[in-house]
């Protein structure tokens, strides 16, 4: 409108000029191509002045609809654009909402209007997982590799693609190529631990896990930890393979890192023995009882010994035991010694006070209930009170176990990884849940095995069933 009216202002000051011009005197005559023109000087000023104004509005028009076409065009563009982007937007928020329709459509709008494949092919292989497309977002997430800005979300997408199907060295492969663009990236070095970690590729495992705990990705204890643990792997690893000097260095280290991760001291105990260092061995296994006591601690420490001596065999346990004189699994091993070398007195006192506060009027546990009655039916033969105490083992709390944390599944021995769930340090030397997954041993084993102890005690005369001839 502005433009307008200026246009019109000058318009009417053009012709004002050519007005008064015209209006001032004077004669001109001018003889041009047989042509004669005789005028005022006045006139042929004005016509001058119009020619001259009529030219440069002629010129500017002209110039304006040379222009158009493309001012045109870049309107459309810049609104094309504009649509595609609110159709990438809304596609990403149906992904978000699991609308795989909706998404389908978003996706294909923007990728019609949009010339950016890098933004769309995204959004395309989001939309194609949540159609259950796999194939299909197979193919995007691969055409994302070939293009440096889209790489390595390509190669996010077909990690998740390979470990949803099981096929653990191909993530492995894919996460090894994505460290290599972005090697700080804590999803990609919690990644290569994992991975190299399931592979079986136990020293890429502990490099993932040192770069993980300078990149502060892993808080500093959880990262000494899994070393502990991956140390401990690889000196199972390693006296598998018999390959004794390797085993003692994984298992030293695993024993510094977690002083409680009783496998790794026994493990470094068991080596020492087999190299006849008994009293290197014997020191591992003091630290380690003073960090978690544990039976196996304690058989270990009893082969250091060398004797078959009752009384000797507890003398040497007293040892052990000092450092933890009231822990439950103290008392248990110095009971155990003390059956063996018959000193019922002081067998019966550990049993007592293994029980814990209420002694055996409470609720006591299964070894406590067990060593009662192998001590019942030693020290007097009292078959009777024998059985009393194995009937009240089998309802009694459960002794603890290798028990995974995450799923409750309860094995013989540690492992790393459970082999039920697959969870990563996830075995604890605890009680065992009443209720135990189908897969692996659980408490009806354990009535069946009290049941055939009980079966094998001799049947005292008052129990006996009356037969009949
Ligand atoms: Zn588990």
């Amino acid at each position: 409108m502005i433009r307008v009216l200026w246009f019109a202002f000058k318009l009417a000051v053009l012709v004002a000029v050519a007005y008064w011009l015209a209006e001032r005197p004077g004669e001109v005559s001018i003889d041009w191509l047989g042509y004669r023109i005789e005028t005022s000087v006045g006139i042929l000023l004005a016509a001058v002045v119009l020619l001259v104004g009529i030219s440069a509005l002629v010129y500017r028009a002209w110039r304006f609809l040379r222009r158009s076409p493309r001012n045109i065009g870049q309107s459309y563009q810049a609104s094309r654009r504009k649509r595609g982007y609110k159709a990438l937007t809304q596609g990403m928020v149906a992904v978000a909402a699991g609308e795989a329709d909706e998404a389908a459509r978003h996706a294909r709008r923007a990728d019609n209007l949009l010339d950016e494949p890098p933004l769309t092919m995204l959004l395309s292989a989001q939309t194609a997982q949540l159609n259950g497309d796999e194939a299909a977002a197979k193919r995007y997430f691969t055409a994302m590799l070939a293009n440096p800005e889209t790489r390595f979300l390509g190669l996010r997408g077909l990690l998740t693609q390979a470990l949803r199907e099981g096929d653990e060295p191909q993530a492995l492969d894919y996460v090894r190529q994505a460290h290599a663009m972005r090697p700080r990236t804590p999803w990609v070095l919690t990644s290569l631990f994992d991975l190299s970690e399931r592979c079986g590729d136990l020293a890429a495992a502990e490099r993932a896990l040192e770069s993980a705990a300078k990149a502060k990705v892993l808080p500093a204890p959880e990262a000494g930890r899994k070393r502990a643990v991956i140390a401990m792997e690889r000196a199972q690893e390693a006296a598998r393979a018999g390959d004794h000097a390797a085993a003692v260095a994984h298992a030293r280290t695993a024993n510094k890192l977690a002083p409680d991760l009783v496998p790794a001291a026994a493990l470094l105990a068991e080596q020492m023995i087999a190299t006849g260092q008994d009293r290197k061995a014997a020191k591992v296994l003091e630290r380690a009882w003073s960090a978690a006591p544990h039976p196996d601690l304690a058989a270990l420490y009893l082969t250091t010994l060398k004797s078959d001596d009752g009384l000797e065999r507890l003398k040497r346990l007293g040892q052990l035991t000092a450092k933890r004189p009231d822990d439950a699994e103290s008392h248990l091993a110095l009971a155990r010694a003390a059956l063996e070398a018959r000193l019922w007195g002081e067998a019966r006192r550990h049993i007592k006070d293994a029980a814990g506060p209420d002694g055996l009027d409470g609720t006591p546990g299964e070894s406590v209930c067990r060593l009662m009655a192998e001590l019942e039916e030693r020290e007097s033969g009292d078959s009777a009170a024998a059985r009393s105490w194995l009937g009240r083992a089998a309802g009694a709390p459960r002794d603890p176990a290798w028990v995974c944390t995450n799923c409750g599944a309860v094995s013989a021995q540690w492992s790393a990884r459970c082999g039920a769930c697959e969870s990563f340090d996830s075995i604890a030397w605890q009680p065992p849940p009443r209720v135990v997954p189908a897969l692996t041993a659980g408490g009806d084993d354990v009535t069946a095995e009290i049941q055939g102890e009980l079966e094998a005690l001799p049947t005292s005369p008052q129990a006996a069933p009356v037969t009949t001839p």
